[in-house]
């Protein structure tokens, strides 16, 4: 039995839903945050809001730590327990519940892998968009948590704009629900929505009822190369200018586009030159659809684009879309890394290209950027490479801090979707400021007296 836990944790749920092996725990103390790893000292694997209920109200009444956990592929470190304890994991609270297809939602529970959920409701011809990267392996719970984004969140939002109910356990073991299937809904606070981006520091999500739109049948893929960075980031504000509302506008430096060429071993298509954008058009109709492209076509040309590329079969488009996806895992592959989820107004993101270049050069750094350049959001991975690990120690805090600064004076903001998490809890106050983090904190004490949920994320100090 693992050290320090009242014998009483492993009456709660039958002995095959706990994990207490070194290698397992392992597991379950890392995610996809750098190289961190803390341990917990046992997982716990529930199937039912009942049994989550009994594993919170014992954990609170005994004061032990709860760390929620969907797939680990969180870059904040959200899902890391950092003081020990349970690591309470949602992995087989994995049913697609219902899909209703008169109403337009579902419910799922929240170990649904992403993927799944929307092959599944595009077999019935409907969509369910968020579309964060990780999206084959993520799970719905970890997504509600962090509010994840994605690709397509330039045309259809995030995470947040289709949860429209949710149940949840709180710390004290009480099971609450919120919302339902309306789309209209002001009865009270709107507490799904304060759930929802709370990185498992208020509540585990154990069932989630999501909004569901039609399929888009069409769709335009384009690539376009730029010789430069800055070229590039200038081109993004005037698509939209230009009455244009892509499903997703994406950025990808040579550097980033390189690894991800190496990682799947096949050429991105214009992949060679120092600056790629990616651009999807999605509807219903083909003739608006071309339209559409065209100006999109005419805008990259006016700005600089070396040519226009066009996916134009469903395989062509799916290789572009899964060599963008590797990225993020190929750029890790390559050194040790921060990587900074930093957002600012769409129109500012020439400034911030200067930003993260000025930056990382000033602190004698490198690093390789890409993203979701039509929201604003781009992720930038400062890379150890070969610097002295004594220089890398001070560089990067000071490089981050720096860019972080810089970012708040374009008007933007520390992370678009990744979180604040263990990682950047230091920072929280630079973005939002004392005041706030402070009714954050009281909030939080609201919900959680003990302070056992997911402790030190968000914000540095313990609650008292
Ligand atoms: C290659 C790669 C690409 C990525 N691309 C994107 C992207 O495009 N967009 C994006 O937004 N993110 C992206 N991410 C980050 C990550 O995939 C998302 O943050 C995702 O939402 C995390 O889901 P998860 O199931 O892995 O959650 P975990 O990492 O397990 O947990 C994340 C947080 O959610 C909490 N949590 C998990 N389940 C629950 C629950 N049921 N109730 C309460 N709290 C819970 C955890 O405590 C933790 O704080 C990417 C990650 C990788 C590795």
């Amino acid at each position: 039995m693992p050290r320090n836990l009242p014998t009483g944790l492993f009456q709660l749920l039958p002995a095959g839903r706990y994990r207490a092996s070194p290698e397992e725990l392992r597991r379950y103390g890392s995610d996809e945050t750098e190289d961190l790893n803390f341990p917990p000292d046992i997982a716990v694997l529930p199937e039912t809001a009942d049994e989550v209920s009994r594993v919170l109200a014992f954990c609170n009444e005994h004061r032990i730590p709860v760390t929620p956990r969907g797939a680990g592929t969180g870059l904040s470190g959200g899902a890391l327990p950092v003081q020990g304890g349970v690591c309470l994991s949602l992995e087989k609270m994995n049913r697609i519940v219902e899909i209703d297809r008169e109403n337009l939602f579902a419910v799922v529970e929240p170990g649904v892998i992403t993927q799944t959920l929307q092959d599944a409701v595009e077999a019935v011809g409907l969509f369910y968009p968020p579309d964060p990267a990780s999206k084959s392996a993520c799970m719905i719970g970890g997504n509600i948590a962090h509010n994840a984004g994605g690709p397509r969140a330039l045309k259809y939002g995030v995470t947040k704009d289709y949860v429209y109910g949710l149940e949840a356990v709180l710390p004290t073991g009480e099971v609450i629900r919120t919302g339902g299937k309306l789309l209209k809904n002001v009865a009270g606070y709107n507490l799904t929505q304060f759930l929802v981006g709370s990185e498992g520091t208020l509540a585990v999500v154990t069932q989630a009822t999501l909004k569901l739109l039609p399929l888009p049948t069409v769709h335009r893929t384009l690539l376009a190369p730029f010789d430069s960075v800055a070229a590039a980031a200038r081109t993004v504000a005037k698509i939209f200018q230009r009455g244009v509302t892509p499903c997703a506008l994406e950025f990808m430096e040579r550097a980033a586009v390189a690894a991800a060429e190496e990682r799947k071993g096949r050429k991105f298509p214009g992949g060679d030159s120092p600056a790629l954008l990616l651009i999807e058009l999605d509807g219903m109709h083909e003739a608006p659809l071309d339209a559409d492209a065209e100006s999109v076509c005419a805008v990259c040309l006016e700005e600089g684009a070396s040519d226009l590329l066009v996916a134009e079969t469903r395989e062509k488009r799916e290789s572009v879309w899964d060599l963008r996806r590797s990225i993020g895992e190929a750029v890790k592959k390559i050194s040790p890394y921060r990587e900074i989820d930093c957002v600012v107004p769409r129109a500012r993101l020439p400034e911030l290209m200067d930003a993260i270049r000025e930056t990382t050069a000033r602190h004698a750094l490198s690093a390789i950027s890409y993203g979701h350049a039509g929201d604003g959001n781009i992720h930038v991975n400062i890379l150890k490479r070969d610097a002295d690990p004594a220089r890398w120690k001070t560089a990067l805090p000071a490089a981050t801090r720096e860019l972080f600064e810089r970012v708040i004076a374009l008007g933007g903001t520390i992370t678009g979707e990744h979180g604040v998490g263990y990682l950047h809890r230091e920072s929280l106050a630079l973005a939002i400021g004392e005041a706030n983090v402070e009714i954050l904190r009281r909030l939080k004490r609201q919900f959680d007296p003990n302070g056992i949920l997911n402790p030190g994320k968000i914000w540095v100090k313990a609650l008292p």
